[in-house]
């Protein structure tokens, strides 16, 4: 059973939850939101098991006795979006789920019953993907709160959550951890080379999570084709344009592949800056030389790269589903038109 000290970073949100344990005093509902794969959930969770810990220390679990050998089950629900497989059956799938009213309809029967001591407590994963009825469902929750319980809704959205949700929750923001930390971790516990965990660390951008799955053989790959994929689209025309949208619309990892153009676009974007030893890839991004007329005119193109592909993840992806044909068709003409990675 993991303890707040196992935590790596994110020490000034731990204190409060801490002082909240020893006080006793809390908000019965909370938001953590920050950057997707940072350990929020973690926290959430060692706060749950804090609360009903019975022999806390400094407002951390003990570990040692009975509730905290029993491991909280009874007292801790966690709620995530799921998709439907068949009729009626629902599996967990926090990348392209919903939260669904089934779901907020069990949590508030699970909420009925009193605890025998200790806090009930419920974690909502992404919770940025609530259904609209299932939003308004769990309203009445929050505006009704059953005592004891303590509602913890876990984002990297918050501005996709109803602001009715938004104003009943305590706000707490979880920052990026610092790469060299993540590096540091990596190195001494996946045994990775001093090279490839700094490289990871930057990769995940203060993501753990991404860190992780950088270091997967596939993440490498992926980002290899993505910067391949800019260099067809800056070398061809309209066809290739949409042959790459063609291409890239039938691959399940088309977040992943637009998180990495975005990251090469600000990695030449660093370069163009004269900040190249900022870039993530600065092993595969190729600097182009500009002359003072150029430069400008590059700049304005890469910045409306970067917004033109963060806008096309935002509309492709949960909770939007938007026509990823047509989004991403719209990405490559106007990509190939204005020329940011010539
Ligand atoms: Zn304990």
């Amino acid at each position: 059973m993991g303890s707040f000290k196992d935590i790596i970073g994110h020490e000034r949100e731990i204190g409060i939850l801490k002082s909240a344990v020893v006080s006793g005093r809390m908000s019965h509902a909370y938001i953590f939101y920050g950057p997707g794969g940072i350990g929020k959930k973690l926290v959430a969770h060692t706060f749950a098991n804090a609360l009903n810990c019975s022999s806390p220390e400094d407002g951390d679990l003990c570990g040692i006795c009975t509730d905290c050998l029993a491991g909280f089950r009874a007292n801790v629900l966690e709620v995530n979006p799921t998709v439907e497989v068949k009729k009626d059956v629902f599996e967990d799938d926090e990348e392209n789920g919903l939260v669904r009213v089934h779901q907020v309809r069990e949590v508030q029967s699970a909420l009925r019953y009193r605890v025998e001591r200790g806090k009930k407590v419920v974690i909502v994963n992404s919770a940025d993907k609530f259904m609209p009825q299932a939003g308004n469902a769990f309203l009445k929750t929050l505006e009704e709160p059953p005592p004891d319980s303590i509602i913890i809704l876990i984002t990297s959205r918050p501005s996709a959550l109803l602001p009715t949700i938004l104003s009943r929750c305590a706000k707490l923001g979880f920052r990026a951890l610092s790469n060299t930390a993540v590096a540091s971790w990596l190195s001494q516990t996946k045994g990775l080379s001093e090279n490839d965990a700094v490289l990871a660390g930057k990769l995940g951008d203060g993501s753990l999570a991404m860190s992780l799955r950088y270091c997967d053989e596939g993440l490498a790959e992926k980002r290899r084709t993505a910067a391949e994929n800019l260099k067809n689209l800056a070398l061809g025309n309209t066809l290739t344009a949409l042959a790459l949208a063609e291409s890239l619309c039938k691959r399940d990892d088309l977040e992943d592949m637009l998180e990495f153009f975005k990251m090469l676009c600000r990695d030449r974007l660093a370069g163009l800056l004269g900040m190249g030893a900022l870039a993530v890839n600065s092993n595969i991004t190729e600097f182009s030389n500009y002359d003072a007329g150029q430069k400008d005119s590059a700049y304005r193109a890469l910045l409306e790269a970067y917004a033109l592909i963060e806008k096309t993840r935002f509309e492709t992806t949960p909770p939007r589903f938007g026509n990823k044909l047509l989004a991403l068709e719209r990405l490559f003409l106007r990509l190939a038109r204005n020329k940011a990675f010539a």
